[in-house]
């Protein structure tokens, strides 16, 4: 499936509300991407993380005829060692409490909508755990009379199965940590939308080599001065392609309704 694919009819913002209702009653999953606002180097734009997260998403949904829902478009604060940090001018970020009360306030209206089963789908590594607080929160209001809902969580990467990692790796999978802005995420910009990719501006090749430690405030030591933490001259669109068919047939085989 390509960005020629028309997903309309899985996004919940393009449907009227008697639309929707009907289509909860049958859509097995309501998935919700969360993404960034942040630097992803010279080549990439800022809303890299979410583009990614909700193309994912409309996939997914139109794989198992589920429902996705607009992306949260801004995450928590860049960390120096695992997207730049906040050293960098268009990198706007939210405070943790802001995230996790946003995120509990979305849940609480799609309980109300009877939603049964949302998936938050995750773009951006420093959301994680202000995510599960956020699910956490609009958990606990559940009251005993209300359906039981359920919510889960994942990083989608974490979904890419290994063999395909180590074929665009030529190798052992050196592990997404430093994969901000790098081969992973400048390959799948490239399949989904290489109009906004500047292959003129790929910084050259190198690996980011920080302490096992942050140290506050964020002074952007060991960033290299692209932003881009790791090797990704050999981005290509195929690579993307094989990253994201993969990615999804997996997410579509844990999330299928039962
Ligand atoms: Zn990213
Ligand atoms: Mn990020």
């Amino acid at each position: 499936m390509n960005t020629a694919a028309d997903f309309t009819k899985y996004k919940m913002s393009h449907l009227s509300w008697t639309q929707y209702r009907e289509r909860l009653k049958i859509a097995p999953l309501v998935i919700l991407p969360v993404g960034a606002l942040e630097q992803h180097g010279p080549h990439l734009p800022m809303a890299c993380d979410a583009l990614l997260a909700e193309a994912i998403a409309l996939r997914l949904a139109a794989n198992i005829n589920g429902l996705v829902m607009p992306p949260l478009s801004y995450g928590y604060k860049s960390q120096e060692r695992s997207g730049g940090g906040q050293c960098f001018p268009g990198t706007t970020s939210l405070d943790g409490i802001t995230l996790i009360h946003t995120l509990r306030d979305i849940l609480r209206e799609l309980f109300r909508h009877g939603a049964m089963h949302i998936l938050v789908l995750n773009g951006h590594v420093e959301n994680q755990w202000f995510l599960t607080e956020g699910i956490d929160l609009a958990l606990r209001e559940i009251t005993q009379s209300q359906p039981v809902n359920r919510v889960s969580r994942c990083e989608y990467w974490n979904y890419t199965p290994q063999n395909v990692l180590e074929r665009i790796f030529d190798g052992p999978f050196p592990g997404v940590d430093l994969e901000h802005a790098a081969l992973i995420e400048t390959s799948m910009m490239l399949a989904l939308y290489p109009h906004l990719v500047d292959t003129s501006a790929f910084p050259e090749d190198m690996l980011a080599d920080f302490p096992a430690h942050d140290t506050y405030p964020q002074k952007g030591d060991g960033v290299p001065v692209s932003g881009v933490l790791a090797p990704l001259s050999s981005a290509s669109a195929d690579k993307g392609w094989l990253l994201i068919n993969s990615t999804v047939e997996c997410l579509a085989a844990a999330f299928k309704p039962e």
